[in-house]
């Protein structure tokens, strides 16, 4: 079932790795096929190419939008060489056949992500392409269909090798229909905006300015089958988006195979410790800290991940216990000799010290998972529901600067500079906190963590008994508004000092009331951060 390649037809809007790609062709007496810029950028770099338009007798035509929607190219993609009637036809026709498609299509989301003008953003909408795409997808018993830079390595590799096999084939395959298929849902999407902005303007309603919701080219292509689920009789897998770079691409150093469940506690990680500038670690389970500290300043990054880990680990030891841990600096010796004695699940960070590295896979079942350099979080987020999914953009602290001068002081003196971070730190922390999320913190560090709860009473009375002696004299952080004042009186009796919280009850003066009675410093921020 191997396919040998003698005839490609390359059509690119992204020409990376293309010159190696059409050398590498050329060097395998491969005759290469190309449209318009392709076959220049090809011809250029020095290797022989037919223009699409010299097989189809006919130019590229209407400004781009006729290139290769012509059945001297689609018969010689479509044509299943294992039927001989097919094969007669095309050599009555004068067709030859084509073994290898190599597409990617016009730049459509990036194109509405640059807020061009509807205009401009038709224009972008890929016709030919997909076509291509497809046609080759579904004749993938005789051709290959390439969609991804990416693999232009594995490509050469095959042709080198005689040819592609069909299991590969089918995988190319699938992969270009996953392509397309996102690629349509940005443009269904954009549409389907388009309408109801204009419909809310024909109600009298401004039209909003931003551009909402985005385009969303959800495509995944499946990177590996994972052990089992969330538990043992779920089955699991791991797909990773194209242009993502996530969890999902980091590269696994050591460790057995990451788990369903490594996966997901790996990211709540990596979403608590990034919020930081100041280098943070944030040690999970079941996808909520129980411990996030940063470093104090003056120390250099080795150092500072190294004692911002201890303090994170000091928050609640107990619970860090087969924990997954996220550092938003690289892993240095110092922490490495710390987690070394400490039972840990996975660490993800975007780099490790040799030393570290060379200390650490002395435990055998650790995974060790190296963040892609250019590590980034998705700007929307998507979540499944029976029926269909929900969007919404990512929340996040980062890049936001000294959050506390927007904040409102409702009770008590106006915190000292000190107390100040601290409220910020907690209040970032607490971001990461499944709701109903209390956080108190103490010097950059939290000391207890009250998640998850029905009601805030219950996530007070937890994160006071989590702190224990410490809970006097910290400071305190809730993800929303207390509704009565029972809460705020369970952290003023334990002892803590200074609320945040973003206000907004009706009940907020007896909340007030109750902050001014016992003494303590309050903080309205004005904006909610749920996080279920
Ligand atoms: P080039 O940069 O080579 O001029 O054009 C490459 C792009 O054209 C690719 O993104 C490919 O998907 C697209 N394409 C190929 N054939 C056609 C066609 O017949 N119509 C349209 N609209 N696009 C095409």
């Amino acid at each position: 079932d191997r396919v040998q390649i003698r005839r490609a037809l390359i059509s690119v809007s992204d020409k990376s790795g293309l010159t190696e790609l059409a050398q590498a062709l050329g060097e395998a007496g491969v005759e290469i096929v190309s449209t318009g810029s392709t076959g220049k950028t090809i011809r250029e770099a020095g290797v022989n190419v037919t223009d699409v338009s010299e097989i189809t007798g006919f130019p590229e035509s209407l400004g781009g939008r006729v290139k290769t929607l012509h059945p001297a190219v689609h018969a010689g993609i479509l044509a299943d060489l294992r039927l001989d009637s097919h094969e007669s036809q095309l050599d009555e026709l004068g067709i030859a056949p084509f073994e290898l498609v190599v597409v990617n299509l016009y730049p459509f989301v990036e194109t509405v992500r640059s807020g061009a003008q509807p205009e401009d953003v038709i224009e972008q909408i890929d016709i030919g392409g997909p076509a291509l795409v497809r046609a080759s997808a579904k004749n993938h018993a005789n051709v290959t269909i390439v969609v991804s830079p990416e693999r232009y390595a594995e490509v050469i590799e095959a042709v080198k090798a005689g040819g592609t096999n069909f299991e590969q084939r089918r995988d190319f395959a699938a992969q270009a229909f996953a392509h397309t298929a996102a690629y349509d849902m940005a443009v269904a999407g954009w549409f389907a905006e388009r309408s109801r902005s204009e419909q809310k303007v024909s109600e009298g309603e401004a039209e909003s300015t931003s551009s909402w919701p985005q385009a969303l080219a959800l495509e995944g292509n499946l990177e590996a089958t994972l052990r089992y689920g969330e538990n043992s009789h779920q089955r699991a897998a791991l797909y990773r988006t194209g242009n993502g770079r996530g969890i999902a691409q980091a590269t696994q150093l050591h460790g057995k195979d990451m788990s369903y469940n490594n996966y997901v506690d790996a990211d709540a990680a990596l979403r608590a410790a990034y919020d930081f500038e100041a280098p943070a670690v944030a040690i999970i389970k079941h996808a909520n800290p129980c411990g996030i500290a940063v470093a104090p300043e003056g120390l250099d990054d080795a150092a500072a991940i190294a004692e911002a880990h201890r303090r994170a680990h000091a928050c609640d030891s107990l619970s860090a216990f087969g924990g997954v841990i996220a550092a938003n600096r690289p892993v240095s010796r110092e922490m490495a000799e710390t987690v070394k004695d400490i039972f840990t699940e996975v660490i993800v960070a975007p780099g490790f010290e040799p030393e570290a590295v060379e200390i650490l896979t002395a435990k055998k079942n650790l995974r060790l998972l190296e963040l892609p350099s250019d590590y980034v979080r998705e700007d929307t987020e998507v979540r499944q529901i029976s029926g269909g999914f929900l969007t919404q953009s990512t929340d996040s602290f980062a890049g936001r600067g000294n959050l506390s001068t927007d904040w409102q002081l409702v009770a008590g003196d106006a915190a000292d500079e000190a107390t100040l971070r601290d409220l910020e730190f907690a209040w970032i922390a607490c971001r990461s906190v499944k709701s109903n999320a209390i956080l108190l913190a103490h010097d950059g560090a939290s000391v207890g963590v009250g998640m998850g709860q029905v009601n805030r009473v219950d996530s007070c009375h937890l994160a006071v008994n989590r702190a224990g002696e410490r809970a006097a004299g910290s400071v305190a952080a809730s993800d929303a508004f207390f509704p009565f004042a029972d809460g705020p009186k369970v952290l003023f009796d334990a002892g803590v000092r200074a609320i945040v919280q973003p206000g907004g009850s009706i009940r907020d003066e007896e909340v007030i009331e109750a902050a001014k009675a016992a003494g303590v410093t309050m903080y309205f921020t004005g904006e909610r951060h749920f996080f279920h």
